[in-house]
Protein backbone atom coordinates (compact mmCIF):
# COMPACT_ATOMS: atom_id res chain seq x y z
CA UNK A 1 0.00 0.00 0.00
CA UNK A 2 1.28 3.73 -1.01
CA UNK A 3 1.67 5.94 1.86
CA UNK A 4 1.10 9.98 0.95
CA UNK A 5 2.56 12.17 3.53
CA UNK A 6 -0.05 15.39 3.86
CA UNK A 7 2.73 18.00 2.00
CA UNK A 8 2.88 15.19 -0.83
CA UNK A 9 -0.63 15.04 -1.30
CA UNK A 10 -1.29 18.89 -1.26
CA UNK A 11 1.39 18.77 -4.22
CA UNK A 12 -0.18 16.90 -6.37
CA UNK A 13 -3.55 18.38 -5.74
CA UNK A 14 -1.86 21.74 -6.71
CA UNK A 15 0.17 19.94 -9.48
CA UNK A 16 -2.99 18.75 -10.80
CA UNK A 17 -4.75 22.59 -10.14
CA UNK A 18 -8.42 21.35 -10.63
CA UNK A 19 -9.98 18.65 -9.47
CA UNK A 20 -12.78 18.54 -11.28
CA UNK A 21 -10.47 18.69 -14.69
CA UNK A 22 -7.81 15.94 -14.06
CA UNK A 23 -8.63 14.12 -11.18
CA UNK A 24 -6.08 12.95 -7.77
CA UNK A 25 -3.77 9.62 -8.81
CA UNK A 26 -4.46 6.49 -6.97
CA UNK A 27 -3.78 7.37 -2.82
CA UNK A 28 -4.43 5.05 -0.40
CA UNK A 29 -3.71 5.63 3.72
CA UNK A 30 -5.00 2.81 5.72
CA UNK A 31 -7.10 2.96 8.02
CA UNK A 32 -10.98 2.06 7.13
CA UNK A 33 -13.69 4.75 6.91
CA UNK A 34 -17.48 4.36 5.73
CA UNK A 35 -18.80 6.12 3.27
CA UNK A 36 -22.33 5.65 1.58
CA UNK A 37 -23.52 6.99 -1.73
CA UNK A 38 -26.99 7.55 -2.26
CA UNK A 39 -28.11 7.66 -6.06
CA UNK A 40 -26.43 5.84 -8.66
CA UNK A 41 -27.02 8.17 -11.62
CA UNK A 42 -24.70 10.59 -13.19
CA UNK A 43 -23.00 11.74 -10.12
CA UNK A 44 -23.73 9.42 -7.66
CA UNK A 45 -21.99 6.84 -9.65
CA UNK A 46 -18.85 8.87 -10.54
CA UNK A 47 -18.51 9.67 -6.85
CA UNK A 48 -18.62 6.50 -5.88
CA UNK A 49 -16.03 5.41 -8.57
CA UNK A 50 -13.53 8.40 -7.61
CA UNK A 51 -13.96 7.99 -3.90
CA UNK A 52 -12.56 3.96 -4.71
CA UNK A 53 -10.03 5.18 -6.99
CA UNK A 54 -9.11 7.91 -4.52
CA UNK A 55 -8.77 5.59 -1.43
CA UNK A 56 -9.18 2.02 -2.41
CA UNK A 57 -9.23 1.21 1.66
CA UNK A 58 -12.65 3.29 2.46
CA UNK A 59 -15.58 0.94 2.73
CA UNK A 60 -17.96 2.24 -0.26
CA UNK A 61 -21.64 1.61 -0.10
CA UNK A 62 -23.82 2.73 -3.67
CA UNK A 63 -27.31 2.66 -2.54
CA UNK A 64 -29.37 3.26 -5.56
CA UNK A 65 -33.12 2.52 -6.35
CA UNK A 66 -33.35 0.88 -9.30
CA UNK A 67 -31.12 -1.97 -10.92
CA UNK A 68 -30.95 -0.15 -14.44
CA UNK A 69 -29.66 3.79 -15.09
CA UNK A 70 -31.22 4.91 -18.33
CA UNK A 71 -29.41 8.00 -19.26
CA UNK A 72 -31.70 11.00 -20.05
CA UNK A 73 -28.58 12.10 -22.68
CA UNK A 74 -29.35 10.39 -25.88
CA UNK A 75 -32.79 9.86 -24.81
CA UNK A 76 -34.58 12.40 -27.13
CA UNK A 77 -32.40 10.02 -30.39
CA UNK A 78 -34.67 7.17 -29.08
CA UNK A 79 -37.97 9.61 -29.05
CA UNK A 80 -36.42 9.99 -33.06
CA UNK A 81 -35.81 6.43 -33.68
CA UNK A 82 -32.42 6.72 -33.55
CA UNK A 83 -31.12 4.74 -30.79
CA UNK A 84 -33.08 2.31 -28.79
CA UNK A 85 -33.70 2.46 -24.94
CA UNK A 86 -31.34 -0.19 -24.27
CA UNK A 87 -28.55 1.51 -25.75
CA UNK A 88 -29.40 4.03 -23.44
CA UNK A 89 -29.38 1.65 -19.96
CA UNK A 90 -26.80 0.84 -17.58
CA UNK A 91 -26.40 -2.09 -14.80
CA UNK A 92 -24.30 -1.51 -11.87
CA UNK A 93 -21.55 -4.53 -12.54
CA UNK A 94 -18.77 -2.34 -13.38
CA UNK A 95 -19.33 -0.30 -10.09
CA UNK A 96 -19.09 -3.93 -8.16
CA UNK A 97 -16.08 -4.80 -10.40
CA UNK A 98 -14.77 -1.86 -8.67
CA UNK A 99 -14.93 -3.04 -5.33
CA UNK A 100 -18.10 -0.94 -4.57
CA UNK A 101 -21.13 -2.07 -2.21
CA UNK A 102 -24.14 -1.57 -4.58
CA UNK A 103 -27.33 -1.87 -2.91
CA UNK A 104 -30.56 -1.71 -4.74
CA UNK A 105 -32.80 -0.75 -2.78
CA UNK A 106 -34.79 2.62 -1.95
CA UNK A 107 -33.56 5.08 0.89
CA UNK A 108 -36.11 5.93 3.24
CA UNK A 109 -35.10 7.37 6.03
CA UNK A 110 -31.52 9.33 6.98
CA UNK A 111 -30.28 10.65 10.58
CA UNK A 112 -27.93 13.12 10.44
CA UNK A 113 -26.81 13.41 14.47
CA UNK A 114 -26.40 9.33 14.28
CA UNK A 115 -25.40 9.28 11.14
CA UNK A 116 -27.97 6.54 10.19
CA UNK A 117 -29.28 5.21 7.01
CA UNK A 118 -32.45 2.91 6.44
CA UNK A 119 -33.72 1.10 3.31
CA UNK A 120 -37.03 -0.89 2.76
CA UNK A 121 -34.18 -3.93 3.54
CA UNK A 122 -31.46 -2.73 5.64
CA UNK A 123 -29.51 -0.06 7.77
CA UNK A 124 -26.43 1.45 7.10
CA UNK A 125 -23.95 3.33 8.91
CA UNK A 126 -21.50 5.88 7.50
CA UNK A 127 -18.89 8.54 8.24
CA UNK A 128 -19.45 10.83 5.04
CA UNK A 129 -22.51 10.61 3.02
CA UNK A 130 -23.09 11.87 -0.47
CA UNK A 131 -26.29 12.57 -1.83
CA UNK A 132 -27.00 12.55 -5.70
CA UNK A 133 -30.75 12.30 -5.76
CA UNK A 134 -31.11 14.19 -8.77
CA UNK A 135 -34.57 16.03 -10.14
CA UNK A 136 -38.04 15.82 -8.78
CA UNK A 137 -41.34 17.10 -10.96
CA UNK A 138 -43.64 20.13 -9.34
CA UNK A 139 -46.63 18.44 -9.62
CA UNK A 140 -48.31 21.39 -8.90
CA UNK A 141 -46.49 23.80 -11.03
CA UNK A 142 -49.47 23.18 -13.97
CA UNK A 143 -52.99 22.74 -12.93
CA UNK A 144 -54.42 19.19 -14.06
CA UNK A 145 -50.42 17.62 -14.66
CA UNK A 146 -49.97 15.02 -12.03
CA UNK A 147 -47.80 11.52 -11.80
CA UNK A 148 -51.76 10.11 -12.82
CA UNK A 149 -51.91 12.37 -15.85
CA UNK A 150 -48.09 11.79 -16.75
CA UNK A 151 -49.07 7.63 -17.54
CA UNK A 152 -51.24 8.89 -20.43
CA UNK A 153 -49.31 12.59 -21.35
CA UNK A 154 -45.54 12.00 -20.78
CA UNK A 155 -42.95 14.42 -19.26
CA UNK A 156 -40.16 12.08 -20.39
CA UNK A 157 -38.08 14.17 -18.36
CA UNK A 158 -36.66 10.83 -16.46
CA UNK A 159 -35.80 8.18 -19.20
CA UNK A 160 -37.22 4.96 -18.71
CA UNK A 161 -41.11 4.11 -19.45
CA UNK A 162 -41.60 7.68 -20.19
CA UNK A 163 -39.20 7.66 -22.90
CA UNK A 164 -41.05 4.39 -24.30
CA UNK A 165 -44.36 6.15 -24.28
CA UNK A 166 -43.70 9.25 -25.64
CA UNK A 167 -41.98 7.05 -28.58
CA UNK A 168 -45.20 5.01 -29.10
CA UNK A 169 -47.54 8.01 -29.00
CA UNK A 170 -45.09 9.56 -31.91
CA UNK A 171 -45.10 6.61 -33.87
CA UNK A 172 -48.90 6.33 -33.45
CA UNK A 173 -49.88 9.90 -34.33
CA UNK A 174 -51.40 10.38 -37.68
CA UNK A 175 -49.34 12.17 -40.60
CA UNK A 176 -50.41 15.98 -39.89
CA UNK A 177 -50.64 15.83 -36.40
CA UNK A 178 -49.64 18.28 -33.69
CA UNK A 179 -46.84 17.76 -31.38
CA UNK A 180 -46.74 20.04 -28.88
CA UNK A 181 -44.01 20.07 -25.98
CA UNK A 182 -44.13 22.55 -23.14
CA UNK A 183 -40.99 23.64 -21.76
CA UNK A 184 -40.53 24.76 -18.23
CA UNK A 185 -38.67 28.55 -16.92
CA UNK A 186 -35.28 28.18 -15.47
CA UNK A 187 -33.74 26.48 -13.73
CA UNK A 188 -34.27 22.82 -14.27
CA UNK A 189 -32.47 19.61 -15.60
CA UNK A 190 -30.86 20.09 -18.71
CA UNK A 191 -31.67 23.54 -20.10
CA UNK A 192 -30.94 22.97 -24.03
CA UNK A 193 -32.80 19.55 -23.27
CA UNK A 194 -36.45 20.60 -25.17
CA UNK A 195 -35.02 22.45 -28.34
CA UNK A 196 -32.98 19.00 -29.09
CA UNK A 197 -36.02 17.03 -28.36
CA UNK A 198 -38.05 18.98 -30.32
CA UNK A 199 -35.49 19.49 -33.06
CA UNK A 200 -34.97 15.46 -33.14
CA UNK A 201 -38.89 14.79 -33.27
CA UNK A 202 -39.06 17.51 -36.11
CA UNK A 203 -36.11 15.11 -37.86
CA UNK A 204 -38.83 12.23 -37.24
CA UNK A 205 -41.59 13.90 -38.45
CA UNK A 206 -39.64 14.91 -41.13
CA UNK A 207 -38.67 11.73 -42.48
CA UNK A 208 -42.12 9.81 -41.54
CA UNK A 209 -44.94 12.02 -41.44
CA UNK A 210 -44.24 15.80 -42.56
CA UNK A 211 -47.23 16.80 -42.79
CA UNK A 212 -47.35 17.17 -38.98
CA UNK A 213 -46.05 20.35 -37.03
CA UNK A 214 -44.44 20.64 -33.33
CA UNK A 215 -45.27 23.54 -31.63
CA UNK A 216 -43.04 24.77 -28.22
CA UNK A 217 -45.19 26.42 -25.76
CA UNK A 218 -42.19 27.88 -23.25
CA UNK A 219 -42.44 29.96 -19.84
CA UNK A 220 -39.19 31.71 -20.59
CA UNK A 221 -38.84 34.67 -23.13
CA UNK A 222 -35.37 32.97 -24.33
CA UNK A 223 -33.25 29.56 -24.35
CA UNK A 224 -30.17 28.22 -24.04
CA UNK A 225 -28.14 28.13 -27.62
CA UNK A 226 -30.92 30.07 -28.97
CA UNK A 227 -29.81 31.59 -32.29
CA UNK A 228 -27.86 28.19 -32.80
CA UNK A 229 -31.43 26.07 -32.37
CA UNK A 230 -32.92 27.95 -34.61
CA UNK A 231 -30.26 28.24 -37.38
CA UNK A 232 -30.53 24.71 -37.67
CA UNK A 233 -34.17 24.91 -37.69
CA UNK A 234 -34.02 27.35 -40.48
CA UNK A 235 -31.16 24.50 -42.21
CA UNK A 236 -33.51 21.71 -41.44
CA UNK A 237 -37.00 22.56 -40.81
CA UNK A 238 -37.71 25.39 -42.50
CA UNK A 239 -38.13 27.76 -39.90
CA UNK A 240 -39.45 31.13 -40.64
CA UNK A 241 -41.43 29.85 -43.59
CA UNK A 242 -44.86 28.84 -43.79
CA UNK A 243 -44.02 25.81 -44.08
CA UNK A 244 -42.29 25.57 -40.97
CA UNK A 245 -42.23 22.09 -39.27
CA UNK A 246 -41.65 23.76 -35.98
CA UNK A 247 -43.04 26.68 -34.20
CA UNK A 248 -41.85 28.25 -31.24
CA UNK A 249 -43.73 30.54 -28.76
CA UNK A 250 -41.97 31.88 -25.83
CA UNK A 251 -43.18 34.09 -22.65
CA UNK A 252 -43.70 37.24 -24.90
CA UNK A 253 -46.04 35.00 -27.01
CA UNK A 254 -47.55 34.50 -23.61
CA UNK A 255 -46.89 31.31 -23.91
CA UNK A 256 -46.87 30.06 -20.46
CA UNK A 257 -49.04 26.74 -19.78
CA UNK A 258 -50.81 27.12 -16.49
CA UNK A 259 -53.10 24.02 -17.44
CA UNK A 260 -53.74 20.63 -18.76
CA UNK A 261 -56.96 18.82 -19.74
CA UNK A 262 -55.84 15.56 -20.23
CA UNK A 263 -58.78 14.03 -21.76
CA UNK A 264 -58.54 16.13 -24.91
CA UNK A 265 -55.05 16.97 -24.24
CA UNK A 266 -55.38 20.54 -24.39
CA UNK A 267 -53.20 23.48 -22.61
CA UNK A 268 -54.13 26.53 -21.77
CA UNK A 269 -51.77 29.26 -21.33
CA UNK A 270 -51.91 32.02 -18.22
CA UNK A 271 -53.69 34.64 -20.86
CA UNK A 272 -56.36 32.22 -21.97
CA UNK A 273 -55.32 30.60 -25.30
CA UNK A 274 -55.73 26.95 -25.82
CA UNK A 275 -53.88 24.54 -28.02
CA UNK A 276 -54.75 21.38 -28.74
CA UNK A 277 -52.37 18.48 -29.49
CA UNK A 278 -52.57 15.03 -30.88
CA UNK A 279 -49.19 14.42 -28.79
CA UNK A 280 -48.17 16.18 -25.76
CA UNK A 281 -45.13 16.50 -23.92
CA UNK A 282 -45.52 18.20 -20.24
CA UNK A 283 -42.33 18.66 -18.82
CA UNK A 284 -43.27 20.46 -15.34
CA UNK A 285 -40.97 22.95 -13.38
CA UNK A 286 -38.71 21.08 -11.09
CA UNK A 287 -36.67 20.74 -8.04
CA UNK A 288 -34.25 18.85 -5.63
CA UNK A 289 -35.46 14.97 -5.34
CA UNK A 290 -37.55 14.11 -2.54
CA UNK A 291 -35.10 12.72 -0.71
CA UNK A 292 -32.90 16.13 -0.52
CA UNK A 293 -35.93 17.24 1.21
CA UNK A 294 -36.61 14.55 3.41
CA UNK A 295 -33.58 14.99 4.63
CA UNK A 296 -33.80 19.08 5.22
CA UNK A 297 -30.77 19.50 2.91
CA UNK A 298 -32.88 21.83 0.62
CA UNK A 299 -33.41 25.84 0.98
CA UNK A 300 -36.24 27.79 0.35
CA UNK A 301 -35.83 27.55 -3.97
CA UNK A 302 -36.42 23.71 -3.74
CA UNK A 303 -32.51 23.00 -4.06
CA UNK A 304 -29.91 22.23 -1.55
CA UNK A 305 -26.99 24.87 -0.79
CA UNK A 306 -23.28 23.77 -0.60
CA UNK A 307 -20.39 24.94 0.46
CA UNK A 308 -19.29 25.84 -3.07
CA UNK A 309 -15.74 24.28 -2.69
CA UNK A 310 -16.62 20.79 -1.31
CA UNK A 311 -19.78 20.64 -2.20
CA UNK A 312 -20.68 19.72 1.60
CA UNK A 313 -24.16 20.68 2.68
CA UNK A 314 -24.45 23.97 4.54
CA UNK A 315 -27.68 22.68 6.04
CA UNK A 316 -25.96 19.19 7.86
CA UNK A 317 -21.81 18.35 8.36
CA UNK A 318 -20.88 15.27 6.72
CA UNK A 319 -23.15 15.13 3.73
CA UNK A 320 -22.63 16.15 0.66
CA UNK A 321 -25.04 17.04 -1.74
CA UNK A 322 -23.73 16.83 -5.99
CA UNK A 323 -25.74 16.95 -9.35
CA UNK A 324 -29.17 18.39 -9.93
CA UNK A 325 -30.26 18.76 -6.52
CA UNK A 326 -27.40 21.09 -5.64
CA UNK A 327 -27.16 24.88 -6.44
CA UNK A 328 -23.90 25.25 -8.02
CA UNK A 329 -24.12 29.13 -9.10
CA UNK A 330 -23.33 29.19 -13.01
CA UNK A 331 -23.14 25.59 -13.40
CA UNK A 332 -26.24 24.21 -15.85
CA UNK A 333 -28.09 20.78 -14.34
CA UNK A 334 -26.12 18.47 -16.86
CA UNK A 335 -24.54 15.16 -16.07
CA UNK A 336 -21.35 16.46 -17.00
CA UNK A 337 -21.97 18.99 -14.50
CA UNK A 338 -22.68 15.69 -12.43
CA UNK A 339 -19.83 14.10 -13.11
CA UNK A 340 -17.36 17.11 -11.85
CA UNK A 341 -19.03 17.74 -9.14
CA UNK A 342 -18.70 14.12 -8.06
CA UNK A 343 -14.93 14.02 -8.55
CA UNK A 344 -14.48 17.25 -6.57
CA UNK A 345 -17.26 15.99 -3.61
CA UNK A 346 -14.96 12.03 -3.63
CA UNK A 347 -11.78 14.72 -3.31
CA UNK A 348 -13.03 16.64 -0.71
CA UNK A 349 -14.50 13.50 1.36
CA UNK A 350 -11.34 11.58 1.19
CA UNK A 351 -9.35 14.96 1.70
CA UNK A 352 -11.22 15.10 5.05
CA UNK A 353 -11.31 11.97 6.34
CA UNK A 354 -7.75 12.55 6.38
CA UNK A 355 -7.73 15.87 7.20
CA UNK A 356 -5.91 16.80 4.29
CA UNK A 357 -6.64 20.41 3.22
CA UNK A 358 -8.08 20.06 -0.39
CA UNK A 359 -6.32 21.63 -3.16
CA UNK A 360 -8.51 24.55 -5.12
CA UNK A 361 -10.80 22.88 -7.49
CA UNK A 362 -12.01 24.24 -10.80
CA UNK A 363 -14.83 22.20 -13.05
CA UNK A 364 -16.12 21.72 -16.42
CA UNK A 365 -19.42 21.25 -18.56
CA UNK A 366 -19.86 20.79 -22.30
CA UNK A 367 -23.68 20.34 -23.52
CA UNK A 368 -23.99 19.06 -27.03
CA UNK A 369 -27.13 18.98 -28.50
CA UNK A 370 -28.28 17.59 -32.18
CA UNK A 371 -30.61 19.53 -34.50
CA UNK A 372 -30.60 16.91 -36.33
CA UNK A 373 -28.67 12.99 -37.16
CA UNK A 374 -25.69 15.06 -38.41
CA UNK A 375 -26.07 18.50 -37.31
CA UNK A 376 -24.38 19.08 -33.81
CA UNK A 377 -23.81 22.47 -31.69
CA UNK A 378 -22.40 22.42 -28.66
CA UNK A 379 -21.80 24.88 -25.21
CA UNK A 380 -18.63 24.82 -23.14
CA UNK A 381 -17.63 26.68 -20.30
CA UNK A 382 -15.04 26.48 -17.52
CA UNK A 383 -15.98 27.29 -13.94
CA UNK A 384 -14.33 27.86 -10.41
CA UNK A 385 -15.10 29.06 -7.15
CA UNK A 386 -14.93 32.97 -6.92
CA UNK A 387 -16.88 36.08 -6.41
CA UNK A 388 -20.61 36.39 -8.78
CA UNK A 389 -21.79 39.90 -9.88
CA UNK A 390 -23.83 40.06 -5.99
CA UNK A 391 -20.44 40.10 -4.61
CA UNK A 392 -21.07 37.02 -2.79
CA UNK A 393 -19.03 33.61 -3.20
CA UNK A 394 -20.16 31.10 -5.67
CA UNK A 395 -19.37 28.66 -8.80
CA UNK A 396 -18.43 31.56 -11.21
CA UNK A 397 -17.36 31.06 -15.08
CA UNK A 398 -13.96 31.27 -16.23
CA UNK A 399 -13.95 34.97 -17.58
CA UNK A 400 -13.01 34.11 -21.33
CA UNK A 401 -13.12 30.55 -21.26
CA UNK A 402 -15.44 27.92 -22.98
CA UNK A 403 -18.30 29.58 -25.38
CA UNK A 404 -20.88 28.26 -28.19
CA UNK A 405 -20.39 27.28 -31.48
CA UNK A 406 -19.49 29.25 -34.41
CA UNK A 407 -22.60 31.01 -35.87
CA UNK A 408 -21.09 30.07 -39.63
CA UNK A 409 -19.59 26.59 -38.86
CA UNK A 410 -19.89 24.90 -41.92
CA UNK A 411 -21.90 21.41 -42.80
CA UNK A 412 -18.40 19.17 -41.82
CA UNK A 413 -18.44 21.42 -38.20
CA UNK A 414 -21.64 20.82 -37.50
CA UNK A 415 -21.44 16.72 -38.60
CA UNK A 416 -18.01 16.64 -36.37
CA UNK A 417 -19.90 18.05 -33.91
CA UNK A 418 -22.77 15.51 -34.07
CA UNK A 419 -19.91 12.84 -33.84
CA UNK A 420 -18.53 14.79 -30.74
CA UNK A 421 -21.63 14.36 -28.82
CA UNK A 422 -22.05 10.33 -29.14
CA UNK A 423 -17.95 10.26 -28.46
CA UNK A 424 -18.84 12.16 -25.67
CA UNK A 425 -21.48 9.87 -24.43
CA UNK A 426 -19.52 6.78 -24.74
CA UNK A 427 -16.42 8.01 -22.53
CA UNK A 428 -18.61 9.48 -19.55
CA UNK A 429 -20.95 6.58 -19.87
CA UNK A 430 -17.97 4.52 -19.18
CA UNK A 431 -16.57 6.35 -16.62
CA UNK A 432 -19.53 6.51 -14.62
CA UNK A 433 -20.71 2.30 -15.26
CA UNK A 434 -17.49 0.70 -15.83
C1 LIG B 1 -33.92 14.93 -22.36
C2 LIG B 1 -32.66 15.17 -21.56
C3 LIG B 1 -31.46 15.27 -22.22
C4 LIG B 1 -30.28 15.48 -21.49
N1 LIG B 1 -29.10 15.59 -22.18
C5 LIG B 1 -27.97 15.87 -21.50
C6 LIG B 1 -26.75 16.01 -22.21
O1 LIG B 1 -26.69 15.89 -23.44
N2 LIG B 1 -25.63 16.28 -21.49
C7 LIG B 1 -25.64 16.40 -20.14
O2 LIG B 1 -24.58 16.62 -19.54
N3 LIG B 1 -26.81 16.27 -19.44
C8 LIG B 1 -27.96 16.00 -20.07
N4 LIG B 1 -29.14 15.87 -19.38
C9 LIG B 1 -29.17 16.14 -17.91
C10 LIG B 1 -28.77 14.94 -17.05
O3 LIG B 1 -29.59 13.83 -17.33
C11 LIG B 1 -28.90 15.27 -15.56
O4 LIG B 1 -28.45 16.58 -15.33
C12 LIG B 1 -28.08 14.32 -14.73
O5 LIG B 1 -28.51 13.00 -14.92
C13 LIG B 1 -28.13 14.68 -13.24
O6 LIG B 1 -27.43 13.72 -12.50
P1 LIG B 1 -27.82 13.42 -10.98
O7 LIG B 1 -26.85 12.42 -10.47
O8 LIG B 1 -28.00 14.68 -10.23
O9 LIG B 1 -29.27 12.77 -11.07
P2 LIG B 1 -29.73 11.41 -11.78
O10 LIG B 1 -28.81 11.06 -12.87
O11 LIG B 1 -31.17 11.56 -12.05
O12 LIG B 1 -29.56 10.31 -10.65
C14 LIG B 1 -30.32 10.30 -9.46
C15 LIG B 1 -30.42 8.86 -8.98
O13 LIG B 1 -30.82 8.84 -7.61
C16 LIG B 1 -31.69 7.75 -7.42
N5 LIG B 1 -32.48 8.01 -6.20
C17 LIG B 1 -33.23 9.11 -5.93
N6 LIG B 1 -33.79 9.00 -4.70
C18 LIG B 1 -33.37 7.80 -4.19
C19 LIG B 1 -33.62 7.12 -2.95
N7 LIG B 1 -34.42 7.65 -2.01
N8 LIG B 1 -33.02 5.93 -2.76
C20 LIG B 1 -32.21 5.37 -3.70
N9 LIG B 1 -31.96 5.98 -4.91
C21 LIG B 1 -32.53 7.18 -5.14
C22 LIG B 1 -32.53 7.73 -8.71
O14 LIG B 1 -33.13 6.46 -8.91
C23 LIG B 1 -31.48 8.07 -9.76
O15 LIG B 1 -30.88 6.92 -10.33
C24 LIG B 1 -30.33 15.62 -20.07
C25 LIG B 1 -31.55 15.51 -19.42
C26 LIG B 1 -32.72 15.31 -20.15
C27 LIG B 1 -34.01 15.20 -19.41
Amino acid sequence: MTQFSRRHFLKLGAGLGAVGLMGFPLISFGAAAKVVVIGGGSGGATAARYIKHYDPSIELTLIERNPTYHTCYMSNEVLAGDRTLEQISFGYEGLKKAGINVVIDEVTTVDPAAKKIATAKAEFNYDKLIVAPGTDLKWDAIEGYNEDAAKEIPHAWKAGEQTTLLRAQLEAMPDGGVVVITAPANPFRCPPGPYERASLIAQYLKEKKPKSKLIILDAKPSFAKQDLFMQGWEKLYGYKTDNSLIVWKGLEDQANVTKVDVKTRTVTTDFGDTVKADVLNIIPAQKAGKLAFDLGLTGDSGWCPVDFKTFESTKHKDIYVIGDACIAGAMPKSAYSANSQAKTAAAAVVAALRSIELPETSHINTCYSLVGREYGISVAGVYKVGTGEDGKTSIIAVKDSGGVSAKDADDTTRRAEAAYAHGWYKNITAEMFG
